[in-house]
């Protein structure tokens, strides 16, 4: 039975184990080590997750999903070829995907799992996340914060033991920012910021909006399939400027019109520097949060894919005069933290206990009223944001009138003075004996858990006492209907095995269709219908042969439609002369 750990993230999903004495990370069934967080139902019901389901954003964009993390926890609903979803039960496809590798590539069955989340997620995305892994028959009792992750495999692969750190983690959706200190075998977050609506994608949306500008079209009056090859691009752009400097000229065709803009680092910072002033308002939040100044801090740690971008290396060297370090790959960072952490739990030997104290993310408090006439309740703060963590505090609210039966204890999160500017988590009703204004009260006691989530005890002078665990009422799932969910879970079909690489590879090759035109698309079409007989014909054999054919076919594609975005739509120079021929169409 293994231990694993698993960065669940926004963009790219990945699963590491501790093993031979070191945090191995998992290959899935495609032979790569990151698992795309996208769903796609397909036609007959059965569901790809994870490369497959990636392809499939182009070509069948309503009934697939992606970067649904940055809702988790909310109510908002993804409807997928007739079925709908929440954003914690996608992410438990993700999760019942990531465990079917896991196993296959162990060869073991899983006893645990642990889950990194942001350090910014609130109560209501932790419990989602604990309720997704339920939902993919997953035990997980931990959840561990990725900057602690990331941190612990810092210090770990550098062997420092004694350093303050500053975590960039700048992946798709999300920003988060945190202040570390490691001392032997103690890692403390001491401070931590960010932001659950800035990432990567709105580099991407930036660099479409750009396009779109420039060539005075609206992006609302494309086709959806033409918009999201549009989206394609602008990744592919950014992606291609965080390795070299040079310009790259960026064409997109529909039917017979076609439109193009340059794209050069010095235009893509300019773009960018919107998204990165507000990171550098997360940056400097939680460095004032820990007390410390720029200059005490030892490094910066770059974690996630965003972080890859030079421009935004560029940025941090100027925002903290001196350049950000990058130990191995920062996109798999967290995972091999969480890898480590599960080797910690399993008492692997060679890994020292660590112990990882973390710090509460938000403000969490009582909306309370001065008098009756109080219309506009202000926030008394039990757990004021950066508290250590677990973190346990009381707090006495006295009546308000005469004969007053009731207490209305109001949770909410957040930094503002009026309660209802901040994000309301939930409340309890707590009866009272009616008496004089004043003279009942209710004690309100906050626990909040290493794992990051709040328990809220709520103590009746008369007696009453209530006590719960503050969720999403809509999360908050009785008996019956959380067995119902992880039945009807249970009965999902998600395609995996050897299937899932046809799968894949059908998907590609579609989205490929979708893309390309001319000869190249009339390729991609025989090499569909292709496949799609051999399948047919079940010869087993056959299918082996020609899936490695068939990939290098696809990659061939692929290359050509690389060099039809860079070159402004020259064919390739050599073979299949009949490629060039219609391409100026
Ligand atoms: P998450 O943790 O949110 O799942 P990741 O850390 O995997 O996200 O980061 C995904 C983001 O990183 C995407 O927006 C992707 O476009 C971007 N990304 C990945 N590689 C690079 C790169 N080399 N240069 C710039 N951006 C990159
Ligand atoms: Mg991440």
């Amino acid at each position: 039975m293994a231990v694993i750990g698993i960065d669940l993230g926004t963009t790219n999903s990945l699963a590491c184990v501790y093993r031979d004495g070191k945090a191995e990370l998992i290959e899935n069934e495609l032979g790569s080590l990151m698992t795309p967080s996208c769903v796609s139902v397909l036609e007959d019901g059965t569901i790809l997750v994870g490369a497959a389901a990636k392809e499939r954003l182009i070509s069948h964009p309503d009934r697939t999903a992606a970067s649904f993390k940055t809702w988790m926890g909310t109510e908002k609903t993804y409807s997928l070829g007739g079925r709908s979803f929440l954003p914690h039960e996608l992410s438990a496809l993700v999760l019942k995907k990531l465990a079917d590798d896991a196993r296959r590539f162990l060869g073991e069955e899983i006893e645990e799992a642990i889950i990194s989340v942001p350090a910014y997620f609130n109560d209501n995305q932790r419990c989602a996340t604990k309720l997704a892994a339920e939902l993919a028959g997953l035990p997980v009792k931990r959840l561990i914060n990725e900057p602690s992750a990331a941190a612990l495999c810092y210090s770990h692969a550098t062997g420092r033991e004694d350093c303050r750190l500053l975590l960039v983690d700048f992946g798709g959706g999300t920003l988060d920012v945190s202040v570390v200190d490691c001392f032997e075998n103690i890692i403390e977050i001491v401070a931590v910021a960010g932001d659950n609506h800035l990432g990567g994608n709105d580099v991407d949306q930036a660099i479409v909006d750009y396009f779109c500008r420039e060539n005075g079209i609206a992006l609302d009056s494309l086709s959806p399939d033409c918009r999201a090859r549009l989206f394609s691009l602008a990744e592919a752009a950014k992606l291609h400027l965080s390795q070299t400097d040079m310009a790259l000229p960026m064409v997109l065709r529909e039917g017979e019109q076609s439109w193009g803009a340059r794209l050069d680092r010095k235009t893509l910072r300019t773009l960018c520097d919107p998204l990165f002033a507000r990171a550098g308002t997360v940056i400097a939040r939680a460095v004032r949060d820990s007390g410390m100044s720029a200059g005490e801090l030892d490094g910066v740690v770059l974690v996630g894919g965003s972080s890859r971008m030079a421009v935004f290396q560029e940025y941090l060297t100027e925002l903290l005069s001196g350049a950000p370090s990058l130990v191995g790959n920062p996109d798999h960072i967290v995972a091999q933290g969480a890898g480590l952490c599960a080797g910690i739990k399993q008492r692997a030997e060679g890994l020292r206990d660590v112990v990882m104290t973390d710090v509460c993310p938000f403000s969490l408090g009582v909306a309370s009223c001065v008098d009756q006439q109080d219309r506009n309740p202000h926030m008394v703060f039990l757990i004021p944001r950066s508290s250590m963590l677990p973190a346990r505090r009381s707090e006495v609210f006295r009546t308000l009138y005469e004969d007053q039966k009731q207490i209305r204890v109001e949770v909410y999160q957040g930094e503002q003075y009026y309660a209802s500017d901040n994000l309301r988590l939930g409340e309890i009703l707590v009866q009272v004996p009616p008496d004089r204004a004043g003279s009942q009260w209710v004690e309100v006691t906050f626990a909040y858990d290493i794992n990051g989530i709040l328990e809220v005890t709520a103590r009746g002078s008369g007696g009453d006492v209530r006590r719960r665990v503050i969720v999403n009422p809509k999360l908050d799932l009785s008996e019956q209907e959380r067995e119902r969910i992880i039945a009807s879970f249970e009965e999902l079909s998600i395609e995996s095995g050897a299937h899932d690489r046809d799968r894949y590879l059908l998907a590609r090759a579609e989205r490929l269709f979708a893309e390309l035109t001319g000869p190249a698309r009339r390729e991609a079409a025989f090499l569909i219908q292709r496949y799609q007989a051999i399948i047919r014909s079940g010869r087993q054999a056959l299918l082996a042969r020609e899936r490695d054919e068939m990939q290098e076919r696809l990659d061939r594609l692929e290359a050509f439609l690389q060099a039809d975005w860079m070159l402004g739509g020259w064919g390739p120079e050599d073979e299949d002369e009949d490629w060039d021929e219609e391409d100026d169409e």
